[in-house]
């Protein structure tokens, strides 16, 4: 019994060593993990870490973030999807030249060029109306608010104008009446359809009498058309406001408007102060004012080209209607 319990001493005694070894095994082992390691890259005792993948060729890809769901689109899949919302469906702004561009099947040219604004008034707010025309040149690469373009949409001659409100808000000037007038004389000469992508935010305050001389312009040259019986469609996008929609956009044979786009004269707030009066949502919107008939139909930018290709196709009697 005493050389047994002997034993059974000696080996707990062993055992004990053995652990103890086995231990300091494992703390000599972590000091060193924690020595290869720097204090940043510790992992931290009770955090769980997380396995981090690198990212894909899709997540580094530049994006933009949706104005309506706040959702990040890569730039290629919005470009895709005609710079409409994969996920909600909003319509984002496209500049000008795109939307000319992705209109036309074929561009045979460009229109307007050739006029420079100027600046009468010497207009200074804050910042020197010149200075303002630069930096609107520099940050869309255009010359003016207005591009014309003539070509192609399927088997039709047209001519196609875009506002970009990027520059200076698509407020029309001298140059736009201009450039909308020489469109409106094109498709006058040619007898083809003009088509206007309206987005402004109304006249240009920087050329006074100028910019609003260009309603009377741009109303007469549309009166031209129509007597000449020569079709005009507008596509309104938002926002259309001012003298813009107080003139050429909503002098159209047809209007059609994207989406949710904002349209009207004044803005909501200067409403409400004039008539005292607050005004409910959706007051302004391309389907409210399709309910109260002043857009004829509000249409989906992927169906947009399609539904005007059909309607220029009916106005100028064409008899091979393409699908
Ligand atoms: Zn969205």
């Amino acid at each position: 019994m005493a050389t047994n319990m002997t034993d059974t001493i000696n080996k707990s005694e062993n055992q004990t060593d053995e652990q103890t070894t086995g231990i300091s095994c494992v703390l000599k082992e972590s000091l060193a993990d924690k020595a290869r390691h720097s204090w940043f890259e510790r992992p931290v005792p009770g955090i769980k870490q997380q396995l981090t993948a690198p990212l894909t060729a899709v997540e580094t890809e530049p994006s933009t973030e949706c104005t309506s769901c706040h959702s990040m689109i890569t730039n290629t899949a919005l470009i895709f999807n005609c710079y409409v919302c994969p996920l909600c469906e909003h319509h984002m702004p496209m500049s000008a030249r795109e939307r000319l561009q992705w209109f036309l099947d074929q561009v045979d040219g460009e229109l307007g060029q050739e006029f420079s604004a100027k600046d009468p008034l010497k207009f200074v707010d804050s910042k020197p109306y010149p200075q303002r025309m630069t930096e609107a040149k520099d940050k869309t690469g255009e010359s003016e608010a207005l591009v014309v373009m003539y070509g192609k949409l399927r088997n039709l001659d047209v001519v196609a104008c875009a506002f970009d409100f990027r520059f200076m808000g698509g407020s029309m000037g001298s140059v736009v009446g201009d450039r909308f007038v020489q469109a409106a004389e094109k498709a006058l000469e040619d007898k083809t359809p003009l088509v206007c992508f309206a987005a402004s935010g109304g006249a240009r305050m920087q050329e006074g009498l100028l910019s609003l001389m260009q309603m009377a312009r741009t109303a007469a040259a549309v009166e031209r058309l129509r007597i000449a019986g020569v079709p005009y469609i507008v596509i309104l996008t938002n926002p259309v406001y001012g003298g813009v929609t107080a003139s050429l956009a909503m002098l159209g044979d047809i209007h059609l408007a994207e989406p949710k786009a904002m349209i009207g004269f004044a803005g909501k707030r200067v409403i409400e102060q004039t008539v005292r009066e607050t005004l409910q949502e959706p007051f302004q919107r391309a389907e409210f004012l399709l309910e109260h008939g002043v857009v004829d139909e509000v249409v989906h930018r992927h169906q947009l080209v399609d539904t005007t290709y059909r309607l220029l196709a009916k106005l100028c009697h064409q008899a091979n209607v393409d699908a």
